[in-house]
């Protein structure tokens, strides 16, 4: 079982009640992008692997774009995490500019052998 690394947050990819989730894999190859993830999270000194997952509770709804094959929760290039259970008042945290992007959406790998 894989957790989202989001503080405070429990959910794991192999949870039944998180079955409705997506579970997504950081922008390892976009630094830029890494950065801001990382930034919001807010955890100090956290570096990601490929492992690590963080669940779709911390993203908007339009954030996403859905698979038209698979059905399944595609995450825009350009998404960031900005939902936070701890700070949900909190105003939203920057975004990039889309100016790297190419149209290819990163797959999510939560539910990836
Ligand atoms: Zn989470």
């Amino acid at each position: 079982m894989r957790y989202c690394c989001v503080i405070g947050c429990s959910n794991a990819n192999a949870k039944t009640e998180c079955r409705d989730k997506t579970f997504f894999t950081f922008p390892l190859k976009n630094s830029q992008l890494l950065q801001v993830w990382l930034k919001n999270i807010g955890r100090q000194g956290f570096m990601p692997s490929c492992s690590s997952l963080i669940c779709s509770d911390h993203f908007e709804e339009n954030s996403y774009s859905t698979c038209r094959f698979t059905k399944r929760r595609l995450l825009k290039q350009e998404a960031v995490p900005i939902i936070f259970s701890k700070t949900p008042k909190q105003t939203p945290k920057v975004g990039l500019t889309s100016s790297a992007t190419d149209g290819n959406n990163m797959q999510p790998d939560g539910t990836k052998q």
